[in-house]
């Protein structure tokens, strides 16, 4: 579908093609058919994430042993670009497979990998973290919840906001502070199973400007109990280390789900603008259109090289925090520009529901603030000067 003449890049190696070519088959066939009734909803339907599961289609890079089906970075991305090629923009299944999942595999002990991770690839359990809280985003070494020793267990108060699949999720990675006295090495990540658990609250299903099936919600803790082997890993005071070490995936994530609104906004703007007349002649034919789509695809090119350069270096292992805020920072902003163009291309019908550029309008405004505001990121590359 994309109107990029940019050739195959590396990471999209044959596996993964044909891994690609599935993801799109499925998700263009068997959910995209629900979007609009998800969107009126405000929720997607819980099979969506078994059907997942059993496609194979999350959490693509666990490994074998513990259920997945072994793969990397690449395929991960694969199927990320085909879900959200697809439309499904509100399908936390990208966060619940290359966010939530890289902790249990890369900090969870035997036991707690053994637990959860054939789970989640299977769809039996969703996931969530939860850092956001009311008075702590940016700056999330203030999270004031906290989580004390007592007995064999921890007891865990506070309220957590803006919680994507929150109304779905099972399993939620919870940051608290096992020692409040302390700044960012009071900080530990702590793997709560939902199911039945006294003091465990859901609050609202957010209503949002976009993406509006995702369920995105308020979370309660109020003296909810956890046993001790939910603290991720062995030690106390890593969660702030183990949060900074995944944040790079999740930006490049965003950064990849924003390459994916410009290249739609582009397809679908070249098909309207070829269709619709005005003064006698197609849209296209006025040269202004022609030089805003030339000027956007441009722009789409330098990212999506960029894009897939960053994809190559962290398959290699070697993508910084600075590069990835620049894709997450860059991509994300440019998304935003070319998506506006693009609906003024379209005029009055940019603006209605019936035309899918309206929701990529409404559905990426956000890419800007998640996962890091693009402020923030601003702030991490200033600091490689
Ligand atoms: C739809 C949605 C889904 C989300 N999903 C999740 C989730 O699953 N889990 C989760 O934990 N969180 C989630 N979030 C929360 C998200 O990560 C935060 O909203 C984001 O990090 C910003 O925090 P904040 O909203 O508290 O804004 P604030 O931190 O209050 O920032 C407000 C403004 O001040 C700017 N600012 C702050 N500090 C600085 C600075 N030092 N220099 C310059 N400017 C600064 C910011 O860039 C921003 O423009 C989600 C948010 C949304 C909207």
């Amino acid at each position: 579908m994309t109107v990029l003449d940019t050739p195959k890049p590396d990471w999209v190696t044959e596996d993964v093609a044909i891994l690609r070519e599935a993801a799109d088959r499925f998700f263009c066939e068997e959910l995209a058919p629900h979007i609009d009734r998800w969107e009126d909803e405000e929720i997607i339907d819980r099979w969506a994430w078994d059907k997942t599961g059993a496609q194979g289609f999350l959490c693509p890079s666990v490994p074998e042993e513990y259920g997945g089906p072994g793969g990397t970075f690449a395929h991960e991305a694969a199927i990320t670009e085909s879900l959200q090629m697809a439309g499904l923009d509100s399908f936390g299944a990208p966060l619940h497979s290359g966010i939530v999942t890289p902790y249990i595999v890369h900090y969870g002990t035997e036991e707690q990998k053994r637990r959860w991770l054939p789970k989640l690839v299977s769809g039996e359990m969703v996931s969530a973290i939860a850092m956001s809280e009311p008075g702590a985003g940016s700056d999330l070494q203030r999270v004031a919840t906290t989580a004390k020793r007592d007995g064999n267990g921890y007891v865990i108060n506070g309220a957590k906001t803006f919680i994507t699949n929150g109304l779905h999720a099972d399993l939620i990675v919870v940051v608290a502070k096992t020692d409040p006295s302390e700044g960012a090495k009071g900080v530990s990540l702590f793997v709560v199973e939902t199911e039945g658990l006294d003091g465990f609250r859901r609050g609202r299903n957010l209503k949002k400007v976009g993406q509006k099936s995702q369920d995105t919600a308020e979370l309660f803790f109020d003296d909810a109990r956890v046993p001790a082997t939910a603290l991720l890993g062995t030690e106390e005071g890593e969660g702030f280390s183990q949060l900074m070490q995944q944040l790079p995936q999740e930006r490049l994530l965003i950064a990849i789900h924003a390459q994916t609104f410009i290249e739609r906004a582009l397809a679908m703007t070249l098909n309207y603008v070829k269709e619709r007349e005005a003064f006698g002649q197609p849209i296209i034919e006025f040269q202004n259109t022609q030089f805003k789509l030339a000027e956007a695809k441009t722009e789409a090119t330098i990212a999506r090289v960029f894009l897939d350069n960053c994809i190559e270096r962290h398959i290699a292992g070697g993508l910084d925090t600075t590069t990835a805020s620049m894709a997450k920072y860059w991509i994300t902003d440019l998304q935003q520009k070319i998506v506006d163009d693009c609906l003024q291309m379209h005029g009055g019908y940019g603006y209605m529901d019936e035309y899918p550029i309206s929701r990529l309008f409404r559905d990426g405004r956000v890419l800007r603030i998640y996962a890091g505001t693009n402020e923030i990121m601003k702030l991490l590359i200033a600091r490689s000067l």
